[in-house]
């Protein structure tokens, strides 16, 4: 018997299509008693602007999936991105309602979203040199901890921590207008907006790469990315393809070895993103310093003080 080392898939998909409060509040009512009736796990943001979502399941459980979400004629042409893992990225299933399915904290126009560039015009366009010879930009939408982990070869990065960050970011960018810019993020969302924001911002010749960095790695593999690609699930760093040889290009922030291990510092009062590898990980009890090992340390001190002092109340009370 063959073993399926990759049981189970992950879609990602996402469509700006305007929703009445009434269509969201359907939407979520539904759709959850349907994912949870096939017994799938995910995340799904919901608002009056469309839906983005994540969501995982076997292989026949999506199949389902996507039949079920198409035959919504609002969705009838929404784009999946199908990814392969070994567990669940995600722990349950949540829809939830939002503001913004990308929240960018900006109110545009999302017609005004640049041209899409396919992944085989990207190629090409790397292919004849253009992002090289600096007649087309290539410009990373993403935040600075995505960018750090991999990115486009020749790629600008816009430097931001949140995405709500953008619109005020591009002032750093001028020099740029007028020339061709190919916006690129993860699924593609991101750089629907951020293209319609850039042309709001006078940035006339702007596209986005259609189906965003995993339908290209999928595509071409080992070739213009580099590095890994970070994802918004436990995951945090993925491959993409099987087939990609891309290898690390960070290293652990504490000991320097080649490393592309994620997580977030354990210290409740730093949290920050951290590259470390699993050596620095136990010996800092998951904190990315000595700094915060002590702050830590304290945390926990004051916690069990804390829980001390409680349960003698408890016993006072009694
Ligand atoms: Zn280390
Ligand atoms: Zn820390």
């Amino acid at each position: 018997m063959e073993i399926n080392q990759n049981p189970i898939r992950i879609l990602l998909f996402y469509k700006f299509v305007k929703l009445s409060e009434n269509d969201v509040d359907w939407f979520i009512r539904t759709h959850k008693k349907f994912c949870e009736d096939i017994g799938i796990k995910g995340r799904i943001l919901v608002a009056c602007e469309g839906i983005n979502g994540s969501v995982s399941g076997t292989a026949t459980e999506m199949e389902k999936y996507k039949i079920a979400l198409r035959n919504d004629e609002r969705f009838s042409d929404i784009r999946f991105k199908e990814e392969m893992g070994i567990i669940h990225p995600f722990t349950k299933m949540k829809i939830l309602k939002r503001e913004e399915i990308v929240s960018i904290k900006f109110d545009v126009d999302m017609s005004k979203a640049g041209q899409f560039i396919t992944a085989e015009e990207l190629y090409d366009w790397y292919e004849k040199g253009l992002f090289e010879k600096g007649d087309a930009i290539i410009f990373d939408t993403r935040n600075d901890y995505e960018f750090k982990v991999g990115h486009f070869k020749n790629s600008i990065q816009v430097n931001t921590k949140t995405f709500r960050e953008f619109p005020n970011a591009l002032k750093n960018f001028e020099h740029l207008k007028g020339k061709k810019i190919v916006t690129f993020c993860t699924g593609g969302i991101r750089c629907e907006k951020a293209s319609a924001v850039m042309r709001e911002f006078g940035f006339e010749n702007v596209f986005q790469l259609k189906d965003g960095i995993i339908n290209f790695i999928q595509k071409f593999p080992n070739t213009y990315w580099e590095g890994k690609c970070f994802v918004f699930d436990k995951r945090m760093v993925s491959d993409v393809s099987p087939s990609s040889e891309n290898k690390p290009i960070t290293n652990c922030e504490v000991c320097g070895i080649v490393c592309d291990l994620y997580k977030n510092c354990r210290n409740p009062s730093c949290d920050r993103f951290v590259v470390e590898c699993l050596e620095c990980q136990e010996k800092l009890n998951g904190c990315c310093s000595e700094h915060c090992l002590e702050e830590l340390n304290i945390h926990f001190k004051e916690k069990s003080l804390r829980n001390q002092g409680r349960k003698e109340k408890i016993v006072l009370e009694m």
